[in-house]
Parts: structure tokens; sequence; C-alpha cells
């Protein structure tokens, strides 16, 4: 593996996905490996309705090695399984029970960050799936309490989902309550936004800017740093690896280089091939070189 490497010092936390395989607990060695110190995890299996309790153990041992790893900021993404905008009924009660107890294991680790899909507006009527994915949200807030943010991730936009315009995720956060506004944020994912038809590329500073005027930049808690397999308004979710899709390093350099945005962590959510430590630590390191360059 090498030497260690030190995240450089005057960046934003910087990471990647990694997996718990092994147990929670080894994804901050794994994280420290590729050289992060940002990491995304999910807390269990992600494809799968099972749910899992983390005992008072599991998260002594996660939060010790984190500490150890030197992990600053540490998100979950939830199930994908969830869909907190489900017209069916059973559905919509299943998904609100997971989201719920997903929120409740990033509280008992001491996860900062939770980042969920909005829902599919399955039925047709986005409207009122926004409402229902909305209130959903303030509930699992109200039934647990703690300091976990909540991010509503920009979507691709394929099939009905929700949340592939920044407008859909404005009418999502004034869908709250006011006490349930202050523990919401977003999560920017590149590839997702430029498949939704946002030319990052081509229009990097009206993006921006769209997004703060929409959205508010204060609002944006984590950026998922993806090129994109995908074309410009493709509404197709296929990630890359940085500089090897259609956005290219320059959106990246503009990225890393974006003092608007020097406060948010990042991680990165890109194919990881034969080698997945090598590959992040490649993608990673290049995200630093387009930082500095
Ligand atoms: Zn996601
Ligand atoms: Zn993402």
């Amino acid at each position: 593996m090498g030497a260690p490497i030190v995240p450089s010092a005057g960046l934003p936390p910087l990471g990647a996905h990694v997996s718990i395989a092994g147990g929670l607990h080894r994804a901050p060695e794994r994280a420290a490996r590729i050289g992060a110190d940002a990491l995304q995890l999910f807390t269990k299996a992600p494809q799968r309705w099972a749910e899992r309790c983390v005992t008072e153990e599991e998260a002594a041992a996660f939060r010790a090695a984190r500490e150890t790893a030197g992990i600053r900021v540490a998100a979950s993404h939830d199930s994908y399984l969830i869909n907190l905008a489900s017209p069916d009924p059973g559905l919509r009660v299943r998904s609100a029970r997971a989201f719920r107890a997903e929120l409740a294991r990033c509280e008992i680790l001491g996860l900062e960050l939770l980042v969920t899909h909005p829902g599919n507006a399955t039925g047709g009527d986005r409207d009122r799936a926004l409402f229902q994915n909305a209130e959903l949200v303030a509930e699992a807030m109200r039934a647990v309490p703690g300091k976990t943010r909540v991010l509503l991730e920009t979507t691709a936009g394929s099939g009905r989902s929700l949340g592939c315009s920044f407008e859909e995720i404005a009418v999502l956060i004034d869908g709250l309550p006011s006490e349930a506004r202050d523990r919401i944020g977003v999560c920017l994912d590149t590839a997702h936004v430029y498949a939704a038809g946002y030319d990052l590329r081509g229009e990097y500073d009206a993006v921006l800017g769209r997004f703060d005027q929409i959205v508010g930049l204060e609002r944006l808690a984590l950026i998922h740093c993806n090129d994109s397999a995908a074309a410009l308004g493709s509404r197709r979710d296929r990630h890359a690896e940085i500089g090897k899709g259609k956005l290219g390093e320059r959106v990246f350099e503009s990225l890393m280089r974006d003092e608007r945005l020097a406060q948010v962590p990042r991680v990165l959510e890109i194919p990881k091939g034969s080698d997945p430590a090598a590959t992040d630590r490649r993608n990673l390191a290049l995200l630093r070189r387009l930082a500095r360059s």
C-alpha cells in the first residue's frame, strides 16, 4: 500500500464511499488507507429491507476507529428501496419505518450527515409526492431527535424521481416545519445535476449561481464528486472516474478552487474497478492536485 497518505491541510474534508465489509468499524481504516479524512457508508445492506440495530459496542468501536483514522466528517447514504414519496400505503409505511431506523443508526454512530434520495412520484402527482416526502422526513426527525443533519440529494431525474431540479429541492425544504429546517441540508451530486440538465461543464458559475438563488449555498453540506458517463440532460445516473466522463477535469478544478465551497466536504462515488482502494486513492489525489495546480 506504500507510505500512509496525510490528507492535505487547508482543503475541505475529502473522501469516498467505503465498504463496511467486516463491520462498521472497518470503514474508517479503509478511508484512511486511501488518504481520506471524510467518508460515506451504508449502515446496512442498501438493497434489502431487513433492518439492523447498531449496538452500543458497535458504535463505540466505530467511534474509536474513526478517531484513530482522523475522519473529520462521516455520512451515511440511505437504502435505495426507501421511497418516502410513494402513493402506495404499504410502501409508504415501510419506507418511513426504514428511514427512521436509518436516522437512529446515524445518531448512535455519531454520523454528521445522512444523505437521502427524494422519492419517486410513482403515482404521477409530483406536488402531492413532494408534500408527503417532506412530511415523512419531518416525522423521522421528530421521532429521532439528535444532531445528524439530513441531506436531500439532487437526483438525475430518471423515471419519476423527485429532486432533479433545484426548485423541487427548495419545495421539499419549504415543506418542512421550521424546527426540521434547521436540521436539513443538501447534497449536490455533480453527475446527477449534469444528467438532470444543468450544464456544469459549460456554465459552471451559472449553475452554482442558480443553486444559490433557488436553494441557497448555505444549505450545501456535501458534494458527491462524480464524473458522469451519461450525457447532459440524459436523466441517466451513470458515474465515472474524475476526468473520464462527460464533465471532465476542468469542472472539478473549478469545484476544488471555488472559495464559496471551501468548507463543504466532498466524497467520491465512482466505479471502483478491480482495485477499489487504488481507484479511490488515485481520484482523491487528482482532486487535490486540481485544487492546487
Ligand atoms: Zn445517492
Ligand atoms: Zn450521489
